[in-house]
């Protein structure tokens, strides 16, 4: 198999939050719809008399595809009273769906190696805890060798934009020096951020088609150097329409879908198109898209919160470093975008997650926001940014286009971090 690349600023060991089996839908194989069924379920195991084990969910009317069920709490129907999981319990790790083997980990090819990102949808990846991810190399290897495909190393590397390519090593080289600029002690994250938007924006308009090896390093150099002369300006509000579809992909990171929604059929598109109404007018009070937030004026949203609190920075940087260094933003691991518009799309979650951040403190009746607050909302966020297909959308891609295009991202990123 091939090299495997761990994230080696993350630790984590799963907890038995259960959160994992309670807000995901676990898609099974036939294969494992088999194994499921020949288990042999009963009451006596804790599933009560009637309760399907598995549904029909997906695939095409020529072949259904399956998922495990759930509770009407919404839990998955194997997760019993003390958070662990049934299947897990009587006939061990191996026996349960592939989906829940993997999670939090996401493996993505990386030209002749394998890289590993991991979910911030998990709260003991956002809250660091555990063990660090070297220590977990045995069992990260193991799950490797069932997800990743033969032949992975032959796959090409993600565009830089939709006209430039590089080879794999290239890419590196400017993944890492993003890596090393989101890492620099020196700058607090949002300025950096900032300036590293201008970085791929210059990257974007460069010719690379001669541009190789230690000459992309000298253009890398010259294009943060020109980045930084510029500087950082005062924060200012968005213009209308940015801030209209802004608020728009943040009812997208922000919303929740149950396995209670799914079932509700039209009656939660409905509920859906008029939430996107309120948030596209921004006017009034917002609509309630979980059970976590309350409905509160769209206008207290947009005043000054002051200073981030004290660990952001940390956490912020963390999870970029985790995508950048797991390619877990581009390509295939990224609706297969360029390494551009997928950057973009990152910075993007960040201003997102600090709007999510002060809807739940105002939520609580608070108008300073806590690191905890900081911590859920990337959470929230992070459960969509590369898994809804939505965001894969030719819409979504167009409001991150529009914004990063217009300046406005960078706006944006300025304006929720006052
Ligand atoms: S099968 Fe087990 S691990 Fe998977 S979602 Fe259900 S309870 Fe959780």
């Amino acid at each position: 198999m091939l090299p495997i690349t761990l994230p080696t600023i993350q630790n984590w060991s799963c907890h038995n939050c259960s959160g994992c089996c309670k807000q995901h839908l676990i898609e099974i194989t036939e294969a494992e719809r088999q194994r499921i069924l020949d288990q042999k379920w009963t009451e006596a195991d804790g599933i009560p008399p009637g309760q399907p084990v598995v549904v029909p969910h997906g695939g095409t009317w020529w072949k259904r595809g399956h998922r495990l069920a759930h509770r009407p709490d919404g839990a998955c129907v194997f997760l019993d009273d003390r958070g662990l999981c049934r299947i897990h319990a009587k006939f061990g790790e191996a026996a349960k769906p592939l989906a829940c083997r993997i999670y939090p980990y996401a493996f993505h090819p990386g030209g002749r190696r394998i890289t590993v990102s991991l979910r911030f949808s998990c709260p003991s990846v956002v809250a660091n805890k555990g063990r660090a991810c070297t220590q977990n190399k045995g069992e990260i290897n193991q799950i490797a060798k069932l997800v990743v495909p033969e032949g992975i190393e032959k796959l090409p590397p993600p565009g830089i934009t939709n006209r430039e390519t590089v080879d794999w090593d290239d890419l590196w080289r400017i993944t890492n020096t993003f890596d090393e600029l989101v890492t620099d002690e020196e700058t607090p994250l949002i300025p950096k951020l900032f300036m590293l938007l201008r970085v791929a924006d210059l990257l974007s308009q460069a010719s690379l088609k001669v541009i190789r090896g230690q000459r992309l390093d000298e253009l890398l150099e010259l294009l943060v150097a020109t980045a930084a002369e510029e500087g950082v300006p005062e924060p200012s509000a968005p213009q209308p329409i940015a801030a209209i579809q802004f608020r728009l992909l943040v009812a997208h990171y922000a919303r929740k879908d149950t396995v209670a929604d799914l079932d509700a059929g039209w009656w939660h598109r409905w509920q859906l198109l008029r939430a996107a109404l309120k948030f596209a007018q921004g006017q009034g009070k917002t609509p309630k898209l979980q059970e976590c937030f309350a409905e509160v004026p769209f206008e207290r949203l947009e005043q000054s919160w002051g200073e981030l609190p004290e660990g952001t920075d940390e956490l912020l940087t963390r999870y970029l470093r985790v995508k950048l260094q797991g390619l877990h933003f581009c390509g295939r691991a990224y609706y297969d975008v360029p390494f551009v518009e997928g950057f973009q799309s990152l910075v993007l979650i960040v201003p997102a997650i600090l709007w999510i951040a002060r809807w739940l403190a105002a939520s609580n009746d608070r108008n300073q926001l806590t690191l905890e607050d900081i911590q859920r909302a990337l959470a929230i966020a992070d459960h969509h940014h590369g898994f809804s297909p939505i965001f894969g959308s030719r819409g979504f891609r167009q409001r991150v286009n529009f914004l990063a295009r217009t300046g406005e991202l960078g706006k944006l990123l300025l304006w929720y971090s006052r």
